[in-house]
């Protein structure tokens, strides 16, 4: 038996067959009782082009009959786990397939699940790429489209939706109704389960691909609304719906707010009504991906209906999902790739979409602001693991398809689509993909298909030439400017002259560390500069050296900042590609911007567009005109590059980037930062002391959370071990100090809040002594004093001892720790003021398992967090924080409980695992490192791809205390098993990449004790 369905398969069948339509009746009317299986019966009716034998996909606990043309086949020959075998005619064929299919609890295909809060059972199907296949038996590959006609039997009280509206329901008394039409076997082993249960019939779908049918049922509940196109006067019903226990905080007026606008703009840019009648959304539990666009039934993750308090950031993204699944109802379920290879002709273009109606429809205006920051991050990264891909992938089976929902396939295909609007102009833009629709409604396509349609929509391009640089090629080049100024200065972003050694990509990474000698290269073999070349290269800007007041080392000079007023004598951009020794060369349409003071904001000065497709070329226009402080290439974000900032760019950023008064442009310079720090050229410690001044001034929530996450990943991976306490003490002081100083109720006190608990619970791999301790465990004590739903009116933020603060680890790494660590002795003295901030599950959960980390907290505590909080949230918090306790028996039980993952579900493994490696102050995990390696292949053989991919990631020992050491266990695994699946090599491989950039980074930090 094999689940994994190959592209050549799949071809052979699109030669053979014509699929008409599919009749599927399921029947759930167990789905409340502890049955593990539940009826699925399928009729399908087809054409062959001639005689052959073939197969349908079906993952099954057993099949009952299998009849092909009248004729029955034994099940037991024709079936194999994943698939029945059965011969056909030319001409018309009817196939009927009785099985007993499996309740999920990975997510993929009929989840179950029962809620904690109030015993209630709900069921949701997820498909992509082939999970239909676990539902009901079908041609599971997206271009045999069908038509789908449903039944489904349910107990009485539930809601049942799919992706048409329903025609009719009737009791099932045990004779299973119509859809039986063979009926005896059917209705005797549906017929015990039926009684009282009813039966839901639905109108045919119209044509379309197996991977986006659904099912929905249970006993959830919501609210409906219309919307009427202002064009065409069609009438599209809406429904937006949750379990029981959420509905309360379902802002539906939000929901259908964002929904109708998004209707309204892509009907009209499209010139396309809503193809598929009503839009229901459904917000459902144990979701393992933001949304799925299923036509007329779009399902979602419910951590989007927001029980607790979120920032402004959650609600834009929320709206941003809405958009990008309604994308779809377009580009992809209309119009569908032929086979995964072409992925992102749906996912690209529907992320591209969903910022763009975000940023033009919606109350959202600058949408494209974390998309520039964060969105673009997660392309980034991924494209500079040795497993990157094109955006046009090759896909061979769906094992691969799996994997490759990836920041290639998303955030990639989207930012490149952004140049491709920036190069064809939007309205030939919009122009060919109105051409798409319409030639290729209901149908499949190709890349060409899109390509085609774009050139005759904009014939003085060169698509093909445009299409082969950006969609056919992995990596991403970096822009760098080359600027001479009136006093005769020349600053290059590579630093001093002629320093420039190429790639920064963590794939080519050699680090040679702690004096032990071991030479740790990447999977690809590759190397990149020593750790002495990227102090040369980066104008001696380490460390706390030149940190205003630090006084701690007179090593180097202070970098250069511009004056202001100097003026552009000469300005050379240039293009190089991450993949070192590659001169892949793209064509680029950019703006560049000259920023500079106005009062105390940064302001645009001047901006132009400029387009090259050279290495290098002359930016005649910069010439002449005022430098400013800071000039910034991609202005505007148009383009998919990393862009380095000049030296005298980055000083002036790293001091007043919060000054820069448009939030895009703030944005796209933190972007530079991020990028420089993720490649060694900028110190940890420099990145750490920028984000600490921003902490308060930053207001924008999307930027926050942005910074945030960096800054998190420096400490998590990236600070070396001596600077650890130091640099956390620095930034939870200026986290504490930003906090009491926020405005009530705002977005950046909410977001401060859970900083200091996120760096709360890191204080745990602090020193033994550590005051840094101290500093967050106030506040984390002060949350769990206050009930729910009362406000947090004081913050003991206590730190005693100073002298330890200020002591020996504190000045090394940054001044703004030891300015912090100076300061905080008011923490110790007195509560800081405090107003606005009301207190809920969130962060009492985030407060208690930052005490459990630090061992302040004890298993008694979480029941009784989890008796007043018995939500299925509160259940997942309670998984973590038990499995968070710093005791030995404790790791061995959740690891226990871990290795038994077919047990759990999707969320419930997660919230284990989370707890699993939570920071702690002895290394309690280090003898999981070999068992981590030994049970690779197991988890992957044992367990569905969603749950492998949990184990796979989140256990991959980058917590050990001997990175080294993980490197090379990982590299002798990858050796002795090269056979193993591609998909799961890949996982593993980026996983050490990731490593081995920690270890890099870490290798490049001066200690100066
Ligand atoms: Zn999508």
């Amino acid at each position: 038996m094999t689940t994994n369905l190959t592209r050549s398969e799949a071809q052979s069948r699109t030669q053979l067959l014509e699929v008409d339509s599919y009749s599927v009746h399921i029947d759930v009317s167990n789905a409340e009782t502890d049955a593990d299986t539940y009826l699925s019966r399928t009729v399908v009716d087809f054409s062959a082009r001639f005689v052959d034998s073939t197969f349908i996909d079906l993952i099954a606990d057993s099949v009952s009959s299998v009849l092909i043309n009248g004729e029955s086949l034994s099940p037991a020959a024709a079936f194999d786990g994943a698939r029945v075998t059965f011969p056909v005619r030319a001409g018309r064929n009817s196939l009927t397939i009785e099985a007993q299919t499996r309740y999920s609890t990975s997510g993929e295909g009929l989840h179950r699940f029962t809620d904690p809060a109030d015993g209630k059972t709900y069921l949701y199907t997820q498909y992509e790429p082939t999970d239909a296949r676990r539902v009901f038996a079908n041609f599971d590959q997206p271009d045999l489209k069908a038509e789908f006609i449903f039944t489904v039997t349910a107990p009485a009280h539930f809601q049942v939706l799919s992706n048409r509206t329903e025609a009719r329901t009737e009791p099932a008394d045990g004779s299973a109704g119509a859809a039986s039409a063979n009926g005896s076997d059917f209705a005797t082993s549906a017929g015990s389960e039926s009684a009282g249960a009813v039966t839901h019939y639905f109108e045919p779908t119209l044509k379309q691909s197996s991977y986006i049918t659904c099912i929905t049922a249970g006993p959830y509940e919501g609210a409906t609304d219309e919307w009427t196109d202002p064009r065409t006067g069609q009438t599209v019903q809406l429904g937006a719906w949750t379990r029981a226990s959420l509905v309360d905080h379902l802002d539906a007026d939000d929901i259908f707010g964002v929904t109708k606008a998004g209707l309204e703009f892509f009907t009209s840019e499209f010139d396309y009504p809503y193809p598929w009648g009503k839009y229901d959304q459904i917000f459902v539990p144990e979701y393992n991906l933001g949304a799925m666009e299923n036509p007329g039934l779009v399902t979602f993750t419910d951590n989007l209906i927001f029980r607790d308090k979120v920032t402004d950031a959650n609600y834009e993204s929320r709206a941003n999902v809405i958009l990008h699944e309604m994308a779809h109802m377009w580009f992809g379920d209309l119009v569908t790739m032929k086979w995964w290879d072409d992925l992102w002709l749906k996912e690209s273009f529907a992320d591209f979409m969903g910022g763009l109606a975000l940023a033009e429809a919606t109350r959202f205006t600058d949408g494209w602001v974390t998309f520039a920051l964060r969105r673009k991050a997660w392309a980034y990264t991924q494209d500079l693991y040795p497993t990157t891909h094109p955006i046009v992938a090759d896909i061979p089976d769906v094992e691969a398809a799996k994997l490759n929902f990836d920041g290639i396939t998303y955030a990639k295909g989207a930012s490149v689509l952004k140049q491709l609007v920036a190069f064809v102009g939007r309205e030939a833009f919009f122009a060919g993909s109105r051409l798409y629709f319409r030639r290729f409604e209901y149908g499949n396509t190709e890349l060409a298909d899109f390509l085609e349609c774009l050139a005759e929509a904009a014939p003085d391009r060169d698509i093909a030439n445009w299409a082969a640089a950006w969609l056919g090629t992995s990596g991403v080049s970096e822009l760098s400017l080359q600027l001479t100024t009136s006093d005769g200065s020349s600053s290059s972003a590579d630093g001093s002259a002629g320093s420039s050694t190429g790639s920064s990509s963590a794939a080519a990474v050699a680090a040679q560390s702690g004096g032990r000698g071991r030479l740790v290269t990447s999977s690809s073999g590759a190397r990149l500069r020593s750790p002495d070349a990227v102090d040369d290269s980066i104008d001696g800007a380490t460390g706390a050296a030149h940190e205003a007041g630090s006084g701690a080392s007179g090593r180097a000079e202070p970098p250069r900042r511009r004056s202001g007023s100097e003026k552009i004598t000469g300005a050379t951009i240039t293009q190089a590609d991450s993949a070192e020794g590659s001169a892949l060369l793209r064509p680029h349409t950019i703006e560049i911007a000259t920023l500079g003071r106005s009062g105390r904001a940064i302001v645009p000065l001047d901006s132009f567009r400029f387009e090259f497709s050279t290495e290098s070329a002359d930016v005649e226009q910069l010439i002449g005109r005022n430098a400013g402080v800071i000039t910034l290439l991609n202005f505007n974000d148009l383009d998919y590059a990393r862009v380095r900032l000049d030296p005298e760019s980055v000083e002036a950023a790293v001091t007043s980037a919060s000054r820069i008064a448009d939030p895009l442009s703030r944005a796209l310079v933190w972007s530079a930062l991020d990028n420089a720090v993720r490649d060694g050229l900028m110190p940890v410690q420099k990145y750490l002391t920028a984000y600490a001044r921003s902490l308060g001034k930053e207001s924008h929530a999307g930027i926050m959370a942005g910074l945030s996450q960096t800054a998190l990943t420096c400490i998590d991976q990236w600070v070396a071990d001596r600077n650890f306490d130091a640099a956390i003490m620095g930034l939870l002081g200026a986290a504490l100090d930003a906090l009491s100083a926020a405005k009530a109720g705002s977005d950046a006190q909410l977001h401060l809040a859970n900083l200091v608990l996120a760096l709360t619970s890191r204080t745990a791999r602090c020193a033994a002594g550590s005051s840094a301790v101290a500093m967050g465990r106030g506040f984390a004590s002060q949350i769990l004093a206050v009930p729910v739903g009362e406000e947090i009116d004081r913050m003991y933020a206590g730190a005693p001892g100073q002298s330890g603060q200020s002591g020996s680890a504190g000045q090394s790494v940054e001044s703004s720790g030891g300015a912090r660590a100076g300061r905080g002795a008011d923490h110790s003295t007195a509560t800081l003021p405090f107003r606005g901030l009301i207190n809920d599950h969130a962060l009492r959960w985030n407060a208690l398992t930052a005490l459990v980390c630090l061992g302040w907290a004890d298993q008694t505590d979480i029941a009784r967090e989890n008796h007043s909080d018995p939500s299925s949230s509160g259940r997942l918090h309670a998984e973590t924080a038990s499995a968070a306790l710093p005791l030995p028996i404790v790791k061995i039980r959740a690891w226990e409980a871990i290795r038994e993952a077919g047990a759990l579900s999707n969320d419930v493994l997660s919230a284990i695992i989370s707890g699993f490696i939570a920071p702690s102050a002895m290394p309690l995990i280090e003898e999981y490192v070999d068992e981590y390696f030994d049970g690779l292949l197991g988890f992957w053989m044992d367990n569905s791809i969603e749950i492998a991919r949990r184990l796979v990631l989140g256990l991959y020992p980058r917590w050990s205390v001997d990175e080294e050491a993980v490197v090379e266990k990982t590299d002798a695994w990858l050796a002795a098993n090269v056979d193993a699946p591609a998909a799961l090599r890949r996982l593993v491989i980026e996983r050490r990449d990731d490593l081995a950039r920690a270890i890099f980074l870490k290798s490049t930090q001066s200690s100066r004790h």
